[in-house]
């Protein structure tokens, strides 16, 4: 429990990899601040469950981020989690789905991150955890907003690391792979249809055709990750973008 007396905050975690990094910073004794979209009756269980509590906000506006940190106060762990994707060609990419995905990929974790800052500062201790992806370092086609707003998430990390080097507070990237969340599971039945594929097929050739070791990542990998750039023995680590997939960008 070496995280009591801290207070996190980790943005879309009402399911998901959100989900499973807020439980393992509960579990080891942070005051937990849940965000993201969901059913009243479901988010108040994990609410309960966790011993946390939720700020209702929309992160792809400015406004929205900084009602959540207003709301949120003090915070000594950021996590930027809450993210979205969307698949076209880029010469028809939606105008406003780009506009959406940076807002919410990218430029909410620009706000969030300026609004912990001082506070962090004054304790002289503070982590920044950034949900970033494989995609932050490496591309595919039909993603251009997710692949774009991911780097630059990795970008604005390192040079957040840089800025806060002597302060006690770092800022790093997770960047998983393919994870086995209900997002994930739940395309399963459709692409077996679509691509009259057996589950076995749709998992190893299409979900896992990039990641080497065939297998998912799980959210509690994720979040032990986290839980351990919280620990003293994480605080030289900054700047640094940790792959989880799987050997995936290791080609
Ligand atoms: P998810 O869809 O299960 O969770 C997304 C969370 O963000 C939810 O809590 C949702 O309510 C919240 N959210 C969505 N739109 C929002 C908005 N406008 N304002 C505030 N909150 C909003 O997704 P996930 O798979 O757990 O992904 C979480 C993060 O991990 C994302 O940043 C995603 O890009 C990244 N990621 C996921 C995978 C994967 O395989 N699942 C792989 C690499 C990276």
């Amino acid at each position: 429990m070496f995280l009591k007396g801290k207070r996190a905050l980790v943005t879309g975690s009402t399911s998901g990899i959100g989900l499973g990094i807020a439980r393992a910073l509960a579990a080891e004794g942070a005051e937990t601040i849940i965000t993201g979209f969901g059913g009243k009756d479901e988010i108040a269980k994990i609410c309960a469950e966790l011993g946390a509590s939720h700020i209702d906000a929309d992160l792809s506006t400015a406004e929205g981020a900084e009602a959540l940190m207003a709301g949120a106060g003090h915070v000594d762990i950021l996590v930027n989690n809450a993210g979205m994707q969307f698949v076209s060609p880029v010469e028809e990419f939606p105008v406003e789905k780009w506009d959406k995905i940076i807002a919410l990929n990218l430029s909410a974790a620009f706000h969030t991150i300026r609004l912990a800052i001082p506070g962090m500062r004054q304790n002289g201790w503070g982590r920044i955890i950034n949900t970033a992806s494989a995609h932050s370092l490496t591309a595919s086609p039909f993603k251009s907003a997710y692949v774009s707003a991911k780097h630059g998430l990795a970008g604005l990390t390192k040079t957040v690391a840089l800025e806060l080097a002597q302060s006690g507070i770092t800022a790093n990237c997770i960047s998983p792979g393919y994870v086995w969340t209900p997002l994930v599971e739940n395309q399963i039945p459709d692409t077996m249809k679509a691509r009259n594929m057996t589950r076995e097929q749709v998992i190893n050739d299409v979900l896992l055709a990039g990641q080497p070791t065939k297998r998912f990542s799980h959210v509690e990998d994720i979040g032990a990750m986290a839980v351990f750039l919280c620990r003293e023995e994480g605080g030289n680590i900054t700047g640094s973008n940790f792959s989880m997939d799987g050997g995936w960008t290791a080609q």
